[in-house]
């Protein structure tokens, strides 16, 4: 993947964890430097109860993969193959794991 295009991504998820709430927005600067935030963040989660709505809760945790992935350099890679990801699937579905034949393969195992 194009750097340019990485860039693309990592501003899109910064400001989709940025829009998501102020409890998370202060938690940002660090969430993107180290892993042991992420300890932090479970915490804070884990404090969190069921305070805030479900789906909220989990577009902050794939932003934040989404984005400490790229901190790894393995976004836009499938976790399940290794190959990258067609970068028209990840416009569509810009936090997924796995490549379409991967996922249909998933989907295929959870389905039968
Ligand atoms: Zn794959």
């Amino acid at each position: 993947m194009e750097i340019s295009q990485l860039v693309r991504f990592q501003k899109m998820f910064e400001s989709q964890l940025q829009s998501a709430s102020p409890y998370f927005r202060e938690q940002i600067g660090t969430a993107i430097i180290g892993d042991s935030v992420d300890q932090a963040f479970e915490l804070q989660e884990q404090m969190l109860g069921g305070t805030l709505e479900n789906r909220k809760i989990t577009s902050v945790q794939s932003a934040r993969a989404a984005l400490s992935r790229i901190r790894r350099g393995c976004f836009g890679f499938c976790e399940e193959c290794g190959e990258e990801i067609d970068l028209r699937r990840l416009e569509i579905h810009p936090t997924t794991l796995f490549c379409i034949q991967c996922q249909e393969e998933l989907e295929h195992k959870i389905g039968a």
